[in-house]
């Protein structure tokens, strides 16, 4: 039982739109493990993650071990289930991100497509894999996931200024919407920024259910300029949200996406494909003809991008909701306690990745062997192990697993 759970050292990130310094959440929690060479207030800290992706893999803290490796040696710490589907792995990755600026506006590829880019370009597309993806907010959290509703679209662009986008006036379906994507993506810098310029002189009123319009493409403007394609995509076609913390969405394969502002716990399919057309250098941008082949159409209005929490059965004390998407790779567990409560998880029969965000308390195995939970730590729990928390001043426990 004892090399069943480990904790980790985990790897950050410093892209451009993370927070800066201690302003991160994703530095704060990441500096928290011993050892850690602590915070660089002139860096942004943008992602830490969790688990065995190779180009940002955790490691034993006790022996600084692999946890790839670690696991090639102990394949019976994942379960036959997972073992038998994906090897000696884990099938997810978790992060952590937080993010004062705009990530740059994406989709990543099914199955399909990931196998067929990876095979024309391999360094390009790491992976053969797909990766759906979620996005839990511990802060407030701003985004745009998936699309508008049809007749909205439609709608917004009877405006004068949005007319050139449109080619056909007959119905306004997905492939309408393809090409209407496709040709504000096309659209050359000068033509981006007179678009923004003459939307921001009409009336609030006109945007139909987005007033908000007009102000969003200020705020966009001010990040990456007014000729940024990403721009117009993101405040007209996308819905634009802002969730509370505990709240979440499910990105499906394929479906498009950019994170506005906000401390998120992400968890995806372990693959690091993306396909990027906006909000970032016109030079980093993937073409569009790719980016809109791959378009899928799912979800198409706000409501169904929302992934509902749910009481979990894994929690006995029923202190505990799991973000389940539909997809077979990963769940995540949320375990949330008051000060003097407690939790036990019944044993999980696959592994998972663990990360205390708030608070502080103890962990209690099979065997009494007792481990200290502060801010920060992360382990990996092999499969089959019953856990029992306990806290003194309150406790918060995220764990992604597969089974
Ligand atoms: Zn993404």
């Amino acid at each position: 039982m004892a090399d069943a759970v480990v904790q980790l050292r985990c790897g950050v990130k410093n892209d451009p739109w993370g927070k800066k310094g201690k302003s991160s959440l994703a530095a704060q929690l990441w500096s928290k493990t011993p050892g850690s060479e602590g915070i660089d207030d002139s860096k942004t800290y943008s992602e830490m993650w969790m688990g065995t992706y190779p180009s940002n893999p955790s490691y034993l803290l006790s022996t600084g071990e692999h946890l790839g490796e670690y696991l090639k040696k102990k394949p019976q710490l994942v379960g036959k289930s997972v073992l038998d589907r994906w090897g000696a792995e884990i099938p997810f990755l978790p992060k952590i991100l937080s993010f004062s600026k705009a990530l740059p506006l994406q989709i990543h590829p099914d199955l399909d497509l990931a196998a067929k880019l990876h095979k024309e370009d391999p360094k390009k597309y790491g992976d053969t894999n797909h990766k759906p993806e979620i996005a839990i907010a511990l802060s407030n959290f701003e985004l745009f996931a998936g699309w508008k509703p049809l007749s909205d679209i439609q709608e917004l662009f009877k405006l004068k200024p949005l007319e050139r986008f449109v080619s056909s006036h007959t119905k306004f379906d997905d492939e309408t919407l393809r090409q209407v994507c496709k040709s504000l993506l096309n659209a050359d810098p000068k033509t981006v920024s007179a678009t923004i310029k003459e939307l921001q002189s009409i009336p609030e009123s006109q945007f139909g259910r987005d007033p908000y319009i007009p102000v969003l493409l200020e705020r966009l403007s001010k990040q990456f300029g007014d000729n940024d394609n990403g721009n117009l995509v993101a405040a007209l076609l996308m819905n634009y949200m802002t969730l509370g913390p505990g709240d979440s969405v499910f990105v499906p394969a394929d479906s498009i996406h950019a994170y506005f502002e906000g401390d998120i716990v992400e968890c995806m399919a372990r693959s690091d494909n993306v396909i990027n057309t906006g909000f970032c250098p016109a030079a980093e941008r993937d073409s569009v003809e790719l980016f809109g082949q791959a378009l899928t159409f799912v979800p198409h209005d706000a409501q169904s991008a929302l992934l509902p929490r749910r009481k979990s059965d894994k929690g006995m004390n029923g202190k505990t909701d799991v973000y389940a998407p539909p997809i077979s790779e990963f769940a995540v567990l949320c375990t949330c306690l008051g000060a003097g409560e407690k939790e036990t998880h019944k044993a999980i029969l696959g592994p998972s990745l663990m990360i205390v965000t708030k608070g502080c308390g103890s962990m209690m195995m099979p065997g009494d062997q007792t481990v200290e939970l502060k801010e920060g730590f992360v382990f990996f729990v092999g499969q089959g192990v019953a856990l029992d928390f306990t806290t003194d001043k309150g406790l918060a426990v995220y764990r992604a697993y597969a089974e």
